[in-house]
């Protein structure tokens, strides 16, 4: 299911060090190493799936616990107001190839983005 070239595989591994905020059985979350926003936390599945177009039906329950886990760390951060984003494919921004919510917060931040 993990893939050795992947360096979020390798931050759940423990093979790369990283800043976690929160982790258990199915979802791991640290700070991203190059953080665009006082508060840049990237909220990470356990399981190895490149892009959130490889999610199914089946993917459901976690997408939804990832989603929630996000919130709750926002609130544990205590971010008055935050934004949720997924990268999706290169044009969108993405760059690495296991899904990842972008958590920003702690700046006010504009829209649209970039
Ligand atoms: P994407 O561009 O795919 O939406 O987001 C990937 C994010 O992962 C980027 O914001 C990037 O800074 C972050 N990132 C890449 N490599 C590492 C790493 O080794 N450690 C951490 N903590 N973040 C990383
Ligand atoms: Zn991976």
């Amino acid at each position: 299911m993990s893939d050795k070239t992947c360096v979020f595989c390798r931050i759940i591994a423990g093979e790369i060090p990283a800043q976690k905020v929160y982790e258990d059985s199915e979802l791991i979350a640290f700070r991203d190493i190059n953080p665009v926003a006082p508060v840049h936390i990237l909220v990470v599945p356990r399981r190895h799936i490149p892009r959130l177009t490889d999610c199914g039906e089946n993917d459901a329950p976690l997408l939804g616990r990832l989603q929630l886990a996000s919130s709750a760390i926002a609130k544990g951060q205590g971010l008055e107001w935050f934004r949720t984003v997924y990268n999706c494919g290169e044009g969108a921004g993405q760059s690495v190839w296991h899904i990842h919510l972008h958590l920003l917060g702690g700046r006010r931040l504009t829209w649209p983005p970039g």
